[in-house]
């Protein structure tokens, strides 16, 4: 089977959050398990040059906007599959990979450049994979084009919903721009007066999934789905939940170059020594019989920061570290900062991003807090139970199906997770978990719990083959 899988991010290309993790190791994954898989992806100002092994395609010429336009192809295997990067300094070449009024506009030029780059590569793929609202766009110019092109006749559209929040919605006047004029096209995309390119993955996909099973459920109710909950049931017999997995050939505390030092279920001395370095590359005095309590996040509402702004005392006064990496929203940017310098011996903050000190702060760790207010899948829960860091999650989305809540009396679970989204009950957490590790083999068991899980990306890689195959039938 041949796949082609779409995406705006893909690590080790491009990253801003779990979708860039996702679009990388899935490909790598589906050849491991035998599929054909091809990763298309843009080609930003900020993906390194040594990735890209060499010019695919120098002159792609994709008719656009009205005239011709000249994009090229670059060709990479870093993420571990062959891979298609699209270049378009116009589009891509920018500070930032997102946050542009004309967001638009450059997937939609993304996702028709790589149609063309799939036409003129030669036999068509049996499905593409399509990511998130950026390639929305894909999925109607597919299902249009299978009407009338034969090379497309039997190709089908799998379109997976990564994050519901952003739904890729602009001005319905300038769908004619991109090619969608046709009534039915421009059906497709319109929600509530605008359109909006999610939508339009949504009602035109032959298939649909969602990142983890809670969530597949939770965009059914109108309170989780900003407006399309009605089309997310509508076809809810098309949409599957397949929990993302972890690439442990990069997230691994026996291998990972980045830590100072490795270690392993059944010898954590390692992982003592990754504190200590922690502690001291945040300028904290070296108490390691302190817990550390770390977050490594985008600053948004979404992650349930002002949770953490009122637990925050609390845990100071429990005498315990916390450790804080992220960037985002001034508002919360500057509420760490204060954080620090009101108690500059407990709590380092780093603001920014920065791959290594994820790695670092995982490894170094003993808690990880991540008490979202919604989580399609989130993934550093899951790098926190393979790297011995006990989660404290909120029950939502990924969060509730990968945690399980410690058992005092028969010594199951892997973490502490509580349900209402209020300050109490993840303060309750809170208390439950500093118990605990005042016990070393309560502590140990909780974080071996964690350690031995398989959340690996060939199960995922699995259930994906088998949502295709249904997709082919
Ligand atoms: P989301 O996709 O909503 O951002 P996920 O938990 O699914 O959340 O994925 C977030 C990914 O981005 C993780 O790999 C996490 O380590 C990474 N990440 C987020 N913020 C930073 C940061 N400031 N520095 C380094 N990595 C970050």
């Amino acid at each position: 089977m041949r796949v082609a899988v779409l995406s705006a991010e893909a690590v080790p290309y491009s990253k801003t959050g779990g979708l860039g993790d996702v679009a990388g190791a899935l490909p790598k994954a589906l050849k491991q398990v035998g599929v054909d898989s091809l990763l298309i992806t843009p080609c930003y100002l900020q993906t390194k040059g040594e990735y890209l092994w060499h010019t695919a395609i120098d002159d792609l010429w994709v008719h656009w906007r009205g005239t011709p336009f000249r994009a090229k192809a670059f060709y990479s295997e870093a993420n571990g599959s062959p891979t298609f990067l699209i270049d378009a300094p116009e589009y891509f070449h920018r500070d930032s990979i997102y946050g542009y009024r004309e967001d638009h506009e450059r997937f939609a030029f993304f996702n028709h450049a790589a149609l063309v780059l799939l036409e003129r590569v030669g036999r068509p793929p049996d499905i593409v994979h399509l990511n998130d609202w950026h390639c929305g766009f894909a999925a109607v110019e597919l299902s249009a084009k299978r009407r009338w092109d034969a090379y497309w006749q039997n190709t089908r559209t799998v379109f997976s919903i990564h994050n519901m929040a952003y739904q890729g919605v602009f001005g319905a006047d300038e769908l004619w721009k991109f090619g969608f004029g046709a009534e039915l096209e421009r059906n497709a995309f319109m929600s509530n007066g605008a359109a909006s390119a999610m939508k339009a993955g949504l009602e035109t996909a032959d298939m649909l999934s969602t990142v983890s099973q809670r969530y597949a459920q939770e965009i059914q109710l109108p309170e989780n789905a900003y407006g399309l909950d009605w089309l997310v049931r509508q076809r809810a017999d098309r949409l599957i939940g397949i929990t993302n997995g972890v690439d442990y050939d990069v997230w691994n505390p026996a291998t990972d170059p980045e830590i100072p030092a490795h270690f392993y279920a059944d010898d954590l001395s390692g992982k003592m020594q990754c504190k200590r370095s922690l502690l001291e590359q945040f300028s904290l005095p070296a108490n390691l019989e302190r817990p550390i309590f770390a977050n490594i996040t985008r600053l948004t509402a979404q992650k349930g920061i002002e949770l953490m702004k009122q637990v925050a005392g609390e845990i100071l006064a429990a005498g315990a570290y916390i450790i804080s990496l992220g960037s985002g929203e001034s508002r919360y940017e500057d509420f760490w900062q204060r954080l620090r310098d009101h108690a500059p011996r407990q709590v380092g903050v780093y603001r920014g991003y920065s791959e290594p000190l994820a790695h670092k702060i995982e490894a170094g760790a003993d808690i990880f807090m991540m008490p979202s207010k919604f989580e399609p899948c989130g993934l550093n829960q899951m790098y926190s139970l393979r790297y011995g860091t006990v989660p404290i999650v909120r029950a939502v989305g990924g969060l509730d199906d990968t945690v399980q809540n410690f058992d005092l009396v028969n010594g199951t679970g892997n973490g502490f997770k509580f349900g209402p989204y209020r300050a109490d009950s993840f303060l309750e957490k809170i208390y439950e978990a500093l118990f605990a590790y005042a016990d070393q083999d309560t502590w140990r068991r909780i974080q071996l719990n964690g350690m031995s899980e398989d959340n690996s990306w060939e199960n995922a890689a699995r259930k994906y083959v088998q949502l295709y195959e249904w997709t082919r039938n």
